[in-house]
């Protein structure tokens, strides 16, 4: 049999899917043929094939380095369901597990190794790997090793001693960041060798974009889980610890299943989170980016972000963690002028090189137009990590698209009143002076009698928060204290004042979103072919068997299996194995109990 069918052959019987997706088959070809390879994927796309999939094809062991203990604790759980021999090396073993583990491998019957960075490095480890016969080493979130990455860490940058000491072995490099300063810093510093590289589409066609304006945001959140996402697992991501703590509680209150994550929790409490999050059905978890890497459930339905992430691939990485099943999923957002300003100062305020705060501000720059802009979310999005498609009509701006005002006179009260103030004060005082406000600080100042006391006060607050970020964004106004948080005008403010450019705001959307979202989930769920019944059936035998085995659910079988098996109702051992995400092994577990059930409701 040559090697394509074979490798069809293991993914078949080993994983229970029918095709491979995206480049996989490049990938696996690739490391197949001993060459060192650079797998450029997104969240989702199915990187852990690349690597597991020659580790079961040939002889020897397969390292995989990975950053997070959870994730691995995962990843290998889901192996061992699909019966191949994986196995961690950590600091959660025991130290009989470690000398168990250790056997193994000097016996050669582990195929699969999961290895964090820092453990790699030990002299021991590198002493007993090289008793070993080994296959490949796969660096996941390899982009960890690049200062311009987002996720820096430094015991990844003494990932090239696995080149120096294995040089025989191949590297593959796996990333959802396609920056390309940072696939360079990959390659230098893992001492790559005449590497291919392989970049995916980064589209994620099933998750649904939507940025809007930040009013009351509990509220907003309320709406939207309530509208659309009543009964679905979510993750809502915060900036500040406090934020989470408080939001978690205010959605309790709402009476939802709420967690907290974020690096000021003790390490049982993350775990017991972490784990809660992993394997229980309809549970929000509230978290600072602390809670990310590990995070492997594939039926994520909606990503919330309250505050603007700092950079467009955190944003994208954040985002990807939905729907990675395949299924619809959203990814919303709340913006407002408050972001712009404490993120510039964030940025102005750490003790980095210029030129790393250079970089920083243009990435801070991108996300916020990506907020701001009328034209399609997605194609932006894509058009950062260079990959070009038309309209995707399936984002906020797609779906319904935004009507113009000419703000230009309303900016031109703005800048003078920025004038008129001495350009020494923050937002809401000019907001104050334009809108005639009584109070004392106003009328002590005597910005009562300026020209433009009382001029906008027609025009509603928020309206001046979105005029504001604009003007900013656009560099027409500046931050000049970052501290104070005041504003002055810049270069480019007289452009404006004189009327030689206009300036254009989007009309404020009644119910926005909302319409959106019913449009899209009202016409694609039918998901389980009519059977809702049946697959609720099939869900609660999975809950019961997860509890069984104390595993998360979703490693029996996920979501999309389910469907399947509602799609095509198998009746043998045969036609089970035709559903997708039933492979050899689950079969023999699981298959007769879903069958069963199966049968029953026919
Ligand atoms: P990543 O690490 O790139 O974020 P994963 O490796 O966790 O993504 O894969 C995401 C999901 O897609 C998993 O549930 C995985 O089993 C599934 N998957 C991967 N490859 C395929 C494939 N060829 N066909 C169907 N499902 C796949």
């Amino acid at each position: 049999m040559d090697r394509q069918k074979q490798l069809k052959k293991l993914l078949k019987e080993v994983f229970g899917y029918k095709d491979f997706r995206l480049e996989q088959s490049n990938i696996i070809n690739s490391v197949l043929d001993g060459n060192d390879t650079m797998a450029i994927m997104p969240t989702g796309g199915g990187k852990s094939l690349c690597y597991q999939i020659p580790a079961l094809f040939g002889d020897g062991l397969c390292v995989v380095i990975s950053p997070l203990i959870s994730l691995m604790k995962d990843q290998v759980i889901n192996l061992k369901q699909n019966g191949v021999e994986g196995h961690f090396l950590n600091s959660s073993l025991s130290s009989d597990e470690r000398r168990e583990v250790e056997r193994k491998l000097r016996r050669g019957e582990v195929k699969i190794l999961y290895i964090a960075p820092e453990g790699i490095l030990s002299q021991y480890i590198l002493n007993l790997l090289s008793e070993v016969k080994l296959n490949l080493f796969a660096i996941d979130e390899a982009h960890c090793v690049s200062q311009w990455g987002h996720e820096f860490r430094k015991d990844y940058t003494k990932l090239s001693i696995l080149k120096d000491t294995f040089p025989s072995v191949p590297i593959l490099a796996l990333t959802a960041t396609a920056d390309k300063r940072t696939r360079e810093d990959m390659a230098h510093q893992l001492r790559l060798k005449n590497f291919n590289t392989y970049i995916c589409s980064f589209d994620r066609p099933n998750i649904q974009y939507t940025i809007c304006e930040r009013e009351n945001e509990i509220e907003q959140l309320d709406e939207f889980i309530q509208k659309f996402h009543k009964n679905d697992t979510g993750i809502v991501y915060c900036l500040s610890r406090k934020k989470v703590e408080t939001i978690t509680e205010k959605l309790k209150d709402l009476g939802y299943h709420a967690i907290s994550y974020h690096a000021g929790l003790s390490s049982e409490e993350r775990n017991r989170n972490q784990e809660i999050f992993s394997s229980a059905d309809q549970v929000i978890v509230v978290a600072t980016i602390a809670f990310g890497m590990g995070i492997d459930r594939p039926d994520v339905r909606f990503v919330a972000h309250l505050d603007l992430p700092k950079s467009l691939e955190s944003y994208y990485q954040e985002t990807g963690r939905a729907g990675r099943d395949g299924k619809e999923a959203s990814a919303w957002m709340l913006y407002g002028l408050s972001d712009v300003v404490k993120l510039s100062r964030m940025l102005e305020m750490t003790e980095a090189s210029e030129e790393y705060k250079q970089y920083a501000r243009f990435k801070l720059d991108f996300m916020l137009s990506l907020c701001e802009t009328t034209s399609c979310r997605r194609k932006m999005l894509l058009s950062y990590f260079d990959e070009h498609i038309d309209d995707c009509g399936n984002c906020d701006c797609c779906l319904e698209p935004q009507e113009m005002w000419d703000a230009t006179k309303e900016a031109q009260m703005m800048l003078s009143c920025v004038y008129r103030t001495g350009q020494l004060y923050g937002s809401s005082y000019l907001i104050e002076v334009l809108r005639g406000s009584k109070n004392a600080k106003v009328l002590d100042r005597g910005h009562d009698t300026l020209s433009v006391y009382g001029i906008g006060k027609d025009v509603d607050k928020k309206v001046w928060d979105a005029l504001l970020r604009q003007l900013l964004m656009t560099n027409y106004i500046a931050i000049k204290n970052f501290e104070y948080r005041t504003l002055a005008l810049t270069s480019r403010s007289k452009e404006l004042l004189r009327g030689e450019v206009s300036l254009k705001l989007r009309k404020k959307k009644e119910e926005g979103q909302v319409k959106i979202i019913q449009k899209i989930l009202s016409g694609s769920a039918h998901t389980s072919h009519g059977r809702e019944d049946l697959f609720e059936k099939l869900r609660g035998l999975r809950m019961d068997i997860a509890k069984e085995m104390k595993v998360p659910p979703y490693v029996i079988f996920n979501d999309k299996t389910l469907h399947d098996m509602c799609n095509i109702m198998p009746r043998s051992k045969d036609e089970m194995l035709m559903v997708n995400g039933v492979g050899q092994s689950k079969h023999e577990k699981y298959g007769d109990q879903f069958l069963k059930v199966i049968g029953e409701y026919i």
